[in-house]
């Protein structure tokens, strides 16, 4: 279904989809642009074309048309009071981070807080109604344009006004009232100046008719209606009619102040200071000129280099104003709203990467270190972060409490940056042509080179204009896991017997068979979910080996056949195997609490898995673990353990926890329900969870962290065991220890004999000499040491391969016997801990045919290593002891050749 077929139709009953009773009440008349035949609402005679064609287009730039002046902070309290005054409840605002919905990283709109998906399903869950929120909202398809444009945020507050036509709520007659009398009562704007356009929406298998306000070419907001589900030639009311009116809060700030641009209104003092630091002479008049026609053009060209360039032509700057006061200025801007935008995302707990949403951060952060550099800009980004909060926190308070975590983050990942400069500046100077579009992706997603580097580094002179947007799309979609599916229609929701008294041992009736599959009227058996493995056990005398749910139905999959349907079976978990996967279960959340209060607020569970004999729990942290933060995190953990709290376990409906506990209780992941299980520690840790828990802390026993990593960006593993697993994990490590001992003693022992042995290598060389000198050829044992001699016409040679000798022994019987034999080749090989070395002596005469350089270098390769020497004398070893009989064989086939 089009959006533009649904228009056209809408359009052709106005009667019945846009005139409120507002309109007939002022008189309202409804006339179509000569441009673009859009239908507008309108109160002037004179208006001929709808906002977007029309003279005044931004002309409040510089001549606002009230008389109020109000800040970003100010427009919030006078949008809220009139909202309030008029029975609405204000909500605080919803995390950036959305993390009720799977499909969304962020929060984009104000009505996405009250949206729950179940199954394919959206349904809407409102705290109170009708109500106000002031939701900050992220977007990223338009990064190029933050800074340029005057008015492109990447993150903005929705002024959500929303409603539901009941007892309480409002319908479309009731909104436009306010919607209008907010704008001409509380922000004094002359009703001629209202302009309402008609448009519709269409999302999610539902749509509406919508009214656009605007004021001067300025939409300040869009009161959509969603009523209607179906196609255009058969559709019905919703059962859930809904008011979703969005307005962008930067906005009403900027209509009543007529600054050049947006951002001069909404950040406050901060652009001016940075103006003031940066030492920016800002002419006003040349600005109000020159971002009024960047809007104009905005609404002709697509390409921001070109509107930008007709801008610059059309208010006659020079090239000093443009690199004195209009390219420093969009930086600014710039470097603003990014650090504002990241202050929102890292208290709610999103952290820089290179995955997810996460990406978006780190690109923004690169952006605004590569624009400091490019415009020699020198700020204090710490400052900027604390003067952008305190200037928030009029509205946003909760800011206040991650103050120093976001400085934290964004340090780390400044220094990060820092670190890989060098390694992007090689890639760079590599570049051997203009890059395309598809090339800056590229050296984005491979080498984390953004196009921002390569405008400070004057690669390129201007950003295309679709890079942000391709580059979110590649980003955008989550993957869902595919479910098999089963035939299990017309069967009833399982009985949860885990979920009530749990017994371990069960009778129940089996309602379907097939396959190795079977479902049963009840079950204790847990299904895999949340991260938590199935229960094993026995179904009659079947073994259960895997238990899945569908829906609100429990499949367990059995072993060596099943039995029939209608008949009743005696059911029988394994409980140590559940008992394990219990304890690691609350083990999970209490490593989970543990690691948040050690690293900081920003480590929310990535992820889970929890087995009878390990578990493990992925968290989101900016850099791997470090030996001090392990112990730290395993000591807070077994100190929850030791204080013995209890777990308790409270069903929700899902609107009141959220409101009641925050968003933290999403630890894993979205709830598809309405109604929520509540499991908490105390009040240390307090989550949406369907698994099984211990009943109180104590019962785990121990927590002992077996392994640490960083399994990507962002994200780091821990791997742990509890309970018997953690006791014998103890016995092991103790175990290994002692086992690591003795080896160390025998090591020790080697050593201390070979000591002993060099004392008396000065008095037993000689007669080892003379009793060699007497046996001449074959194998000989004198005293402890074997020694193999051959004779030739080629060449003598006398070999030991004695491990209590170390080099001391072999060099100096080495020399002694080569000195006496001018034709011997003297080779000792010995282990010397994780390797095997070897020592070739090669006498006066033979040494020129026989060079012992070159006998180590062959040796030592065979054993997998290296070395060499003189013709005379050479040494070297390598690691594979298993090849000593091969080396020894080589070194003779080269004497002997
Ligand atoms: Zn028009
Ligand atoms: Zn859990």
């Amino acid at each position: 279904m089009e959006k533009k077929e649904i228009l056209s139709k809408f359009s052709s009953d106005p009667e019945r989809y846009y005139k409120v009773g507002l309109f007939g009440e002022q008189g309202f008349t409804r006339k179509s642009c000569s441009v673009c035949n859009r239908f507008f609402w309108t109160l002037d005679e004179n208006r001929m074309n709808c906002p977007d064609h029309s003279d005044d287009t931004y002309s409040f730039i510089g001549n606002p048309p009230t008389s109020k002046r109000f800040d970003y902070t100010q427009a919030w309290k006078e949008v809220e009071s009139f909202f309030k005054k008029n029975g609405h409840t204000s909500v605080n605002r919803y995390p950036v981070v959305c993390r009720w919905r799977d499909d969304l990283y962020f929060t984009i709109a104000s009505v996405v807080d009250f949206q729950r998906v179940m199954g394919s399903k959206v349904v809407f869950e409102f705290p109170a109604n009708p109500l106000i929120v002031p939701q900050t909202c992220l977007r990223f398809k338009d990064l190029e344009n933050v800074g340029v444009t005057g008015r492109h945020f990447s993150s903005f507050c929705m002024i959500g006004q929303h409603s539901i036509p009941n007892e309480q709520g409002y319908w479309k007659d009731e909104c436009i009232n306010l919607d209008y009398n907010l704008l001409t009562q509380q922000f004094g704007i002359d009703k001629k100046e209202i302009v309402f356009v008609e448009d519709v929406w269409e999302g999610g298998g539902s749509f509406g008719s919508s009214l656009e306000y605007f004021v001067r070419g300025l939409e300040l907001g869009n009161a959509v209606f969603t009523e209607f589900q179906g196609d255009l030639s058969n559709y019905k009311t919703l059962d859930q009619r809904i008011i979703d009116m969005g307005a962008g809060l930067e906005r009403f700030a900027w209509i009543t102040m007529g600054t050049p641009t947006a951002y001069d209104c909404c950040f406050g003092p901060i652009t001016k200071n940075l103006i003031a630091q940066a030492g920016i002479e800002t002419d006003s008049e040349v600005l109000v000129r020159y971002f009024t026609e960047i809007a104009k053009n905005l609404e002709i060209h697509e390409d921001l280099a070109q509107v930008r360039k007709n801008a610059i032509k059309q208010t006659d700057l020079s090239e000093e104003q443009i690199n004195k006061i209009i390219t420093p200025l969009e930086g600014i801007y710039l470097i603003i709203d990014h650090i504002r935008t990241l202050i929102f995302a890292i208290s709610d707990g999103a952290l820089p990467s290179n995955v997810g949403g996460g990406y978006n951060l780190r690109i923004m952060l690169r952006r605004i270190i590569s624009t400091m550099n490019r415009l020699e800009l020198q700020f204090d980004i710490n400052e900027i972060i604390d003067r952008q909060i305190d200037y928030l926190k009029n509205t946003y308070p909760e800011l206040e409490d991650t103050r120093e975590d976001v400085k934290e983050i964004i340090d780390i990942e400044i220094k990060r940056y820092g670190a890989s400069k060098q390694r992007m500046q090689k890639i760079v100077t590599n570049l051997d042509k203009e890059p395309t579009i598809d090339d800056l992706i590229r050296l984005y997603e491979s080498d984390g080179v953004t196009p921002d580097y390569l405008k400070e580094m004057n690669v390129i002179s201007e950003i295309p204009s679709k890079f942000y947007s391709k580059l979110s799309e590649l980003h955008q979609g989550k993957k869902q896991k595919e479910q098999v599916s089963f035939p299990l229609e017309n069967i009833p929701d399982t009985e949860l017997l885990f979920y009530s008294d749990d017994p371990k041992e069960f009778d129940a009736k089996v309602l379907k068979s097939f396959e190795k599959y079977v479902v049963l009227d009840r079950t204790s058996f847990y299904a895999r979910g949340g991260g938590q493995e199935p229960d094993h056990g026995k179904i009659d005398n079947y073994e259960v080996v895997d238990v899945t749910k569908h829906g609100n139905i429990i499949v367990h999959e059995l072993k060596d056949g099943i039995p029939k349907q209608g008949e009743t079976v005696s059911c029988v978990l394994d409980t140590t195997r559940r008992d394990g996967i219990t304890k690691n279960h609350t083990s999970t959340h209490v490593i989970n609490t543990s690691a948040r209060s050690v690293l900081g607020s920003w480590v929310w569970q990535h992820s889970a898995f929890k087995e009878e004999d390990h578990a493990r729990l992925d968290v989101t942290h900016h850099s791997a673990l470090t030996e001090k933060e392990v112990i730290e995190i395993e000591q807070a953990a077994n100190s929850i353990v030791e204080k013995n709290i209890p777990v308790t376990i409270e069903n929700f409906d899902r609107g009141t926890a959220e409101q009641k506990y925050g968003f933290r209780i999403y630890q894993g992941g979205v709830v598809p329900v309405k109604s929520v299980r509540i499991v908490s520690i105390g009040d240390l840790d307090i989550e949406a969870c369907g698994g099984t828990h211990v009943k109180e802390t104590s019962d785990i026993e121990q927590i002992k962290i077996t392994k640490t990593k960083r399994i990507q960006d962002g994200v780091v593993r821990i791997e742990f065991v509890s309970g018997d697993g953690a006791k014998e994990f103890v016995k092991k490590r103790q175990l290994d220890s002692k086992n690591k001992e003795m080896e160390e003693k025998l090591k020790e022992q080697v050593k201390e004999k070979r000591i002993e042995k060099r004392q008396q290598v000065k008095e037993r060389i000689p007669i080892l000499v003379k009793s060699l000198s007497e046996c001449k050829e074959g194998i000989s044992t004198i005293e402890d040491i074997t020694m193999e001699i051959t004779e030739s016409d080629k060449a003598n040679f006398c070999y030991s391969a004695s491990n209590d000798y170390d080099d001391v022994f072999h060099i100096s019987l080495g020399e002694i016997l080569c000195n006496n034999d001018p034709r011997l080749v003297y080779c000792g090989l010995f282990e010397d801990g994780e390797k095997i070395r070897v020592i070739v002596y090669a006498g006066d005469e033979i040494s020129k045919q026989k060079n012992a350089g070159e006998i180590v270098k062959s040796i030592s390769q065979i054993l997998g290593g290296a070395g060499g020497g003189s013709p005379k004398f050479a040494q070297g070893g390598g690691t594979d002891k298993s090849k000593k009989e091969d080396a020894i064989k080589n070194a003779k086939a080269i004497i002997f050749e």
